[in-house]
């Protein structure tokens, strides 16, 4: 080792430490958070190119912390993956979201619901019985709930995913594939996925305007989930150059902030 390596190794241990700490302790917050009810679920429209109307919404979960306000899934989720505190914020969020469903149903809105699954999640025996019963309790049909998992998380296991994604689709659900082209789907696998949507990753929305590359990826994809008969729903539209692309090449349906960003259910416009 160079000089100054035990420093450097003690710097590492102790920052090692801290990191290891802040993860105990959000942890423990986020424990308490599912107690206290702390999480909330916003809603972000997906709307039809064809007629402009919303048809769907996906539920993205936010904690409300007391302190710091709305916290941002993407500092708590993989948290809550590793620490296995997923299954129940999971089940938590997926209730929610079919209860929202439920009362929008009642008040004659015919929304259907997405909800993100995560690889956890997937893995976990309990998963089908713990959907239907959700769905039951509820009283949500269950046509109107696309399940949503991501391209990697099904690809990790593509034989036993084959499996699950059909326990699932028997309950009546709707399933969807999302960040779709970050992985590697092969297109052998995607005929038999029993999965009625793909959705188009926003990395690639994000660059249609000023790169090929992605505009042709895009228009790829467009295509091919026409031919295996997939709906198909780009992510991440933020302008209408974007919007115009996307519906010339015949992409379905969109969702960004063009058309409103996640919010509270009772701030959804209308449809
Ligand atoms: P995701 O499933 O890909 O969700 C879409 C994310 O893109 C959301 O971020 C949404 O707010 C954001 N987004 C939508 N339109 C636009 C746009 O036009 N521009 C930009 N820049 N962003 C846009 P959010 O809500 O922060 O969620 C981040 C991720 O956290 C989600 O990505 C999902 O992976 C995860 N997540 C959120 N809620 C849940 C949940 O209930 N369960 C699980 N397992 N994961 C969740
Ligand atoms: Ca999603
Ligand atoms: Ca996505
Ligand atoms: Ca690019």
């Amino acid at each position: 080792a160079k000089a100054g390596g035990r420093n450097t190794y003690r710097f590492y241990t102790e920052e090692l430490t801290r990191a290891a700490q802040e993860r105990l302790a959000l942890e423990a917050a986020l424990r308490r958070a599912l107690e206290r009810n702390e999480l909330v679920v916003h809603y972000q429209p997906v709307v039809s190119v064809a007629t402009g109307h919303m048809i769907a919404v996906e539920a993205l979960v936010r904690w409300n912390h007391p302190q710091e306000g709305l916290v941002s899934p993407l500092r708590f989720v993989p948290v809550a993956e590793d620490t296995g505190l997923i299954i129940p914020l999971g089940a938590w969020v997926l209730r929610a979201a079919c209860r929202q469903g439920r009362r929008w149903l009642d008040s004659g809105r015919l929304l259907s619901v997405a909800v993100n699954l995560s690889s956890r999640q997937f893995a976990d025996d309990n998963l089908v019985d713990m959907v239907r019963e959700t769905l039951a309790e509820t009283d949500f049909p269950a046509r109107l709930l696309t399940l949503e998992l991501t391209e990697s998380t099904i690809m990790t296991r593509p034989d036993q995913a084959i499996e699950m994604l059909g326990r699932l689709k028997a309950l009546g659900v709707k399933l969807s594939i999302d960040d779709f082209g970050t992985g590697y789907s092969s297109l052998a696998y995607l005929k038999r996925f029993p999965v009625d949507t793909l959705k188009i990753d926003r990395s690639f929305v994000a660059d249609i305007v000023d790169d090929e590359d992605d505009r042709m990826i895009v228009a790829a994809v467009v295509v091919m989930a026409r031919q295996l008969r997939l709906n198909v729903i780009a992510e991440g539209v933020e302008n209408a150059d974007q919007f115009d692309y996307l519906n010339r090449i015949g992409c379905a349906a969109c969702q960004g902030y063009l058309f409103g960003k996640p919010v509270p259910a009772d701030e959804l416009p209308p449809d």
